[in-house]
């Protein structure tokens, strides 16, 4: 099948700490820069796989961005909507693990290059093949960043087009008022759900069970729903053709986590990417597991995107625990 993904947001760089437990208050080692940004890795893995992406972003005029232009270039991804500017430098990331899989991030994204991002930088002519947009959550960090996911969902939609949503909270990021009353906004567009295991209570009612949860946002017109769980994998679901229920869970991969960030945002672009392709739901969430098993494998959040031969490759080495 035809399509062309669109994705909005961060494009910035990564530091990670060499230690575990390390502190942000006290000096210490980082590894970096890593080219990173939750949008930025989506398109990655879309493109890495062979299918046409375009990402809209801004970085500064400075070596951080254009490495991570460069990288986005050289795995494929359509850079035409990335605009470099001279007024302020590329957004960055600081990331600390902490024991129990805990991390503590310092975002510099909004009053980065990354803030410049607007309702003018959503070009028409570049979305004119597009007919899917996949929305981060951690991309509605302003209202300028808003207006400009808001002109892609529109223009996107109005064309009869289909939406992803990844809410990809951060507890850094609780305290940006506009990021939350968006969300109301995309999930009446959302066709694909993506939330983690600990995202779903703000999609709840009260007191209602996980399954409760997905039947109310199905039978309100979200149609595949993946609820992301880290090294215990995914549940899918979807309504079958009765308009019963349909559940499908996949164990995780038994693979050694080095760096779990970015395994959610391959994870979601694999599984989007083989539905719009044409997959059965049962392998585009098998092939999506692997690709967030094989995330994890990598040092740096953008390094483990993986090529659909290196996915099959994998698959037929492993079985899940
Ligand atoms: P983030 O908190 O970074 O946004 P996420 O919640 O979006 O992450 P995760 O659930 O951490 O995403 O990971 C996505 C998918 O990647 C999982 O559903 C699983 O398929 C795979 N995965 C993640 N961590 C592991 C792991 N340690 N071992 C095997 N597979 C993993
Ligand atoms: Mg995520």
């Amino acid at each position: 099948m035809e399509f062309k993904i669109c994705t909005v947001g961060e494009l910035l760089v990564e530091f990670l700490a060499k230690e575990n437990n390390q502190r942000f208050d006290q000096t210490g080692e980082f590894i970096g820069p890593y080219p990173s940004g939750a949008p930025a890795i989506f398109a990655d893995q879309v493109a890495k796989l062979g299918f046409p992406v375009i990402l809209f972003s801004c970085v500064g005029k400075d070596s951080f961005g254009k490495m991570c232009i460069n990288r986005l270039k050289k795995d494929g991804v359509i850079i035409d909507g990335i605009t470099s500017h001279s007024m302020a430098n590329t957004g960055s990331a600081f990331v600390s693990y902490q024991d129990h899989s805990d991390r503590d991030f310092i975002f510099n994204i909004p009053n980065s290059a990354c803030g410049l991002l607007s309702f003018n930088h959503i070009d028409e002519k570049l979305l004119k093949d597009c007919n899917h947009l996949h929305v981060m959550g951690s991309s509605l960090y302003s209202f300028r960043a808003i207006d400009a996911m808001r002109k892609a969902l529109d223009l996107i939609k109005n064309k009869g087009g289909t939406i992803s949503f990844d809410p990809n909270l951060r507890k850094e990021m609780f305290n940006i008022q506009e990021m939350e009353q968006s969300f109301g906004y995309i999930m009446e567009y959302t066709d694909i759900f993506l939330p983690s295991e600990n995202e779903v209570c703000y999609f709840a009612q009260n007191d209602e069970s996980e399954q409760q949860t997905m039947s109310n946002l199905l039978n309100n017109g979200i149609k595949h729903i993946v609820v992301k769980g880290g090294a215990k994998g995914a549940n899918y679901y979807g309504l079958d053709e009765q308009k019963c229920l349909k559940m499908i869970h996949v164990d995780g991969f038994n693979v050694d986590s080095v760096d779990p960030t970015g395994a959610g945002d391959c994870f979601g672009a694999t599984f989007v990417s083989l539905l719009l392709a044409g997959y059965t739901v049962e392998t585009a969430l098998q092939f999506a597991n692997v690709s967030g098993a094989l995330a994890v494998s990598k040092q740096g959040p953008m390094e483990g995107t993986s090529s659909l031969t290196e996915i099959q490759q994998f698959l037929s080495q492993h079985t899940t625990i």
